[in-house]
């Protein structure tokens, strides 16, 4: 059934280009920066971006319940066939069989600057070479941006979904992720066990590891955990012309260098053995060889992917960045304090307690004084030999036919992992194709998403949306 409000074409499709880039164009050129330094009102950018969501998808606006759960996130709850009631509430809270589907995305995005050597400004939107560019198209516009887009077909076509489907979008995934909190506590306040939930995280990525070179659709099964953990030294201030013993800001330096020494040990969990069966079958000649061996043998795995570093090692280990030092006033002064900051990323299996003991261990030294900030634990990870993954796996061959779906651990950190909390079978995919130097632009320059990566995506969504 057609909804009689239907609009034939989209208004913005009468800009002569295409639909779907014209209107993530608009989201790019809101700047929903967190940005302390603003005269203006900081919160005005993200209303603006909520209200142009309601502007751009008139269905969606008309037909789904909507609700501010902060003044930085939304909901809106399409409710499906099956729905009890209407309020979506259940009465066991362990129902998860007939729990909601949950698409969430966030909508700031990190500063950028067209000082740092972008090819089109980073806030403009603009549409060339067959991609939109700027910051966020990737990271998370894109990825919300092809979500309403779905949802909005299907409105049009007048589809139910069987079961409710909540849309969640938040805007402080990248600084404190207090919208995700709070609607985490919302769907637990009301007994809400979501049955899937979908984030950003993984992608369609053209060369997984550096010996397979099929297509594959990473869905993160789970992310690693993630704790600041602050050195302290202090000392007498004093002239430095008569200095004894270490200075503080000399024992923080030589805290940091054996630290730094010492790695976290390496080890292959079960979801990067899963992601290597996966992929063992689809690698030809010494690739096929060298996946099958690591299959084996996970320890000599291990061991090879924490030796080639970046990505590979992050995989099995828990990482350490010296992200900050600080100490000393003047020149020509003895320091009174000196302090550093390691951001470690922790590897499933372990915790902040046992990244915290390491950390002293390495240091071996009792005048540094060790507190933690921001402590997250490693998310469970959810099943991959479930209904919800076999959904997500189809989807994606839809969407990108040559891509071979594979489990892994997400290195970063999202907003899913609060509703990792309660929700297990929670995901991590954004279902768009990026590049090495696209994954490498996220954060950084030249931030692009191709339009024909965005159709594929509108399309792992409707397949998603239609096969629940
Ligand atoms: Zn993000």
């Amino acid at each position: 059934m057609l909804d009689p409000h239907r609009p034939d074409r989209h208004p913005l499709d009468d800009e002569g280009v295409d639909g779907i880039a014209a209107r993530l164009s608009r989201m790019v050129r809101v700047r929903t920066v967190e940005d302390a330094d603003a005269a203006a009102d900081p919160l005005a950018p993200f209303a603006e971006f909520l209200a142009l969501l309601q502007e751009l998808y008139p269905l969606a606006n008309a037909q789904l319940e909507r609700e501010l759960v902060t003044e930085r996130g939304v909901l809106y709850r399409w409710p499906g066939s099956a729905s009890p009631g209407g309020d979506g509430s259940s009465s066991d809270f362990d129902a998860t069989a007939s729990g909601p589907l949950v698409l969430m995305a966030h909508f700031d995005v990190v500063p950028a600057f067209e000082a740092e050597g972008w090819t089109h400004p980073p806030f403009d939107g603009v549409i060339a070479d067959g991609s939109v560019w700027g910051r966020g198209t990737l990271d998370d516009k894109g990825p919300l941006c092809v979500i309403m887009e779905a949802v909005e077909a299907l409105l049009a076509e007048g589809h139910t979904p069987p079961r409710d489907v909540y849309l969640w979008f938040g805007g402080d995934e990248e600084t404190h992720s207090g919208a995700a909190t709070a609607a985490a506590a919302l769907f637990r306040e009301r007994r809400l066990t979501p049955w899937l939930v979908l984030d950003e995280g993984g992608a369609v990525v053209d060369a997984p590891l550096p010996f397979i070179d099929v297509p594959a659709a990473m869905i993160g099964v789970g992310e690693k955990g993630s704790v600041n953990v602050i050195l302290e030294a202090s000392g007498d201030a004093g002239h430095a012309s008569a200095p004894s013993g270490l200075t503080p800001t000399a024992r923080l330096a030589r805290a940091v260098s054996r630290v730094e020494r010492r790695p976290f040990p390496a080890r292959l969990n079960p979801v990067a053995r899963e992601m290597f069966a996966t992929f063992t079958p689809h690698a030809h000649g010494s690739g096929k060889v060298i996946l099958e061996t690591l299959t084996r043998a996970p320890q000599l795995a291990a061991h090879a992917l924490a030796r080639l570093g970046g990505d590979a090692a992050a995989l099995v280990r828990t990482t350490l960045a010296t992200t900050r030092l600080s100490g000393g006033t003047a020149d020509n002064v003895l320091p009174a304090s000196a302090s550093a900051t390691l951001n470690c990323r922790i590897a499933p299996g372990e915790s902040v307690a046992s990244t915290v003991r390491h950390v002293r261990r390495a240091i071996r030294d009792r005048e540094v004084r060790i507190r933690t900030t921001d402590p997250n634990e490693p998310t469970t990870i959810a099943p991959t030999d479930s209904q919800q993954f076999r959904l997500l796996q189809g989807a994606g061959r839809a969407a990108y036919p040559k891509a071979i779906a594979a489990p892994y651990i997400t290195l970063a950190a999202t907003d899913a992992k609060h509703f990792q909390r309660f929700a297990p079978a929670t995901y991590r995919f954004a279902p768009l194709a990026m590049d090495a130097t696209q994954r490498a632009a996220i954060h950084g320059v030249d931030e692009r998403v191709s339009i024909a990566s965005l159709q594929a995506g509108v399309k792992f969504h409707t397949t998603l949306l239609r096969s629940l």
